[in-house]
Parts: C-alpha cells; sequence; structure tokens
C-alpha cells in the first residue's frame, strides 16, 4: 500500500512540475511576441520618418531638376496615404506635420517658378493665311485683345483659337496662353488682319499697316492670370527695343461701339 502511495505521490509532484513549466513557457512566448510587435511598430516609425527625409532631400536647388522631384514627392505622399491607422497616428506627430507643410510649401513655389518660367518665352506658330505681307511698314503701334475658343470644350485651347482665326481668316501677330507662353503667328513685318475697322485717337486708319496685334487668351467674363501680364509686359519691352513705339492701346480704343475687347484688362498691370 505505501509504494502506491508513493507512487501516486510522485506522479502529483511530476504533473505540478509539468504545469508550471509549461505556463511559464506560454508566458515566455507572450513576452516574445509583444517585444516583436514593439520592435514592429518601431521600425515602421523608422521607415516613415526616412520616407519623409527622403523626399526633403529630394527637393531641388536648381531648376533642372524639379518636375522630377516634385513627382517624387507626391508619390511619396500617395504611398503614404495608404497606410494604416497606426502610421498615420505616427504621420500626424507635430515633427512630421511641420515636415509636410515644408514639403507642400515647397511644392507650391515650385509650382510658381515653374509656371514663371514659361512667362513670356516666345514660340514661333507661324500661319498662313490673316495676314498682307509686307517688307518695308514702320510700326509705332501697339493693339491688345482679348478673344477665346468658343466652339471647343476648352475656352482656353491655344490650338482651339488659332482654328477659330483660320476659320474667319484673321490672325494677330502674337497669341498669349493662359500660362503666359507668347505664340507668334505672324511676322512682324507683314501686316496681320487683327484691327479691321478702326480709328485711332490721332484719327489715322488702316490700323493694321502700322500696329502689332497681341491676343491674350480669356473668357468675356474672365480675369487675365499673372503670367499673362507678365508676358504682356515681356512683349511689350521688346517691342519697344525694336521699334519707336507710341501707342498702347485696346481694340476697344479704337473700334468703340463695335469692339469691346480686351475683356477685363487691368491697364495698370501693364507697362505703357
Ligand atoms: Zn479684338
Amino acid at each position: 500500500m505505501e509504494k502506491k502511495y508513493f507512487i501516486f505521490g510522485a506522479c502529483l509532484i511530476l504533473i505540478a512540475v509539468a504545469g508550471f513549466l509549461g505556463l511559464k513557457n506560454i508566458q515566455q512566448a507572450k513576452k516574445n511576441i509583444s517585444i516583436s510587435n514593439q520592435l514592429l511598430t518601431v521600425g515602421e516609425q523608422k521607415s516613415a520618418n526616412s520616407n519623409q527625409d527622403a523626399a526633403i532631400d529630394q527637393q531641388p536647388t536648381g531648376d533642372s531638376s524639379q518636375e522630377v522631384a516634385v513627382g517624387n514627392v507626391q508619390k511619396t505622399n500617395n504611398e503614404q496615404s495608404s497606410k494604416s491607422d497606426k502610421q498615420n497616428a505616427v504621420e500626424n506627430s507635430p515633427v512630421i506635420k511641420e515636415a509636410s507643410s515644408v514639403i507642400s510649401n515647397q511644392l507650391s513655389s515650385t509650382d510658381a517658378a515653374k509656371q514663371s518660367s514659361s512667362a513670356g518665352k516666345i514660340v514661333s506658330k507661324l500661319v498662313s493665311w490673316g495676314f498682307q505681307k509686307s517688307s518695308e511698314r514702320k510700326i509705332d503701334t501697339v493693339i491688345l485683345h482679348s478673344s477665346y475658343d468658343a466652339l471647343g470644350s476648352d475656352p482656353f485651347s491655344v490650338s482651339g483659337v488659332i482654328a477659330e482665326y483660320k476659320q474667319a481668316q484673321v490672325s494677330p501677330h502674337y497669341l498669349i496662353a493662359r500660362d503666359g507662353t507668347i505664340y507668334q503667328l505672324v511676322s512682324d513685318q507683314n501686316i496681320a488682319w487683327h484691327a479691321g475697322v478702326a480709328k485711332m485717337p490721332d484719327g489715322r486708319t488702316d490700323v493694321n499697316s502700322f500696329s502689332i496685334g497681341v491676343e491674350i487668351i480669356n473668357t468675356q467674363t474672365g480675369k487675365f492670370t499673372d503670367q499673362q501680364y507678365s508676358a504682356v509686359n515681356s512683349l511689350i519691352a521688346t517691342l519697344k527695343k525694336k521699334y519707336p513705339i507710341k501707342n498702347i492701346l485696346g481694340h476697344s480704343d479704337i473700334a468703340s461701339g463695335r469692339k469691346t475687347d480686351p475683356w477685363g484688362i487691368i491697364w495698370g498691370k501693364v507697362n505703357r
């Protein structure tokens, strides 16, 4: 009988020891899982931070790489938008927020630099209609106009506006797009058909024969863009260097009652 009790007792001890060891193992395993979760969180935070750093580093110092850099920053932002809540919380931390606002400030100044770089640039786009050839005319007047594409889906479409000129068989010497790019449609020396029946304040008629016509794309109720003002001023400065310009007028100044353009122009912004 004693032996029986001893064996039973030994069994109980074994079970107790086994149970204790098992519990300890489970606790250890739980601890491991929580440590690795913490590591994962830290790792993710680290990678979110390094993305931001990379985005800031990619911000350009010169003009040449601006478009590429902007593309990279936008890509980074897109990648971040699909992240989990945990990472959103990380990104909302004050440090990251500040970095984001630096990026968006840099983006907007990049856009401005991009727009102002094309403003005032003259692109040759000579047409075969809407003018009369001439070799020795005297230019002393610039007439500003505005027009838009009334037929297409985009009123500011450069090709749409030019197609309308073709239809009407008219043309200005220069056409200024919304981004400030200047298209030359007729050479300065040729007489472009832009003014129609008109009379100068000094009484002269046949205005086309001594003037340069400049069309600035705008609707009847719209405003000129800043880029268009800087383009028209740069064009006026260029023309003043080449010709003794005495008059810079709007179409409505020489054809009042018949013409109302250039619509919405603020003459104070034009260097006459
Ligand atoms: Zn006009």
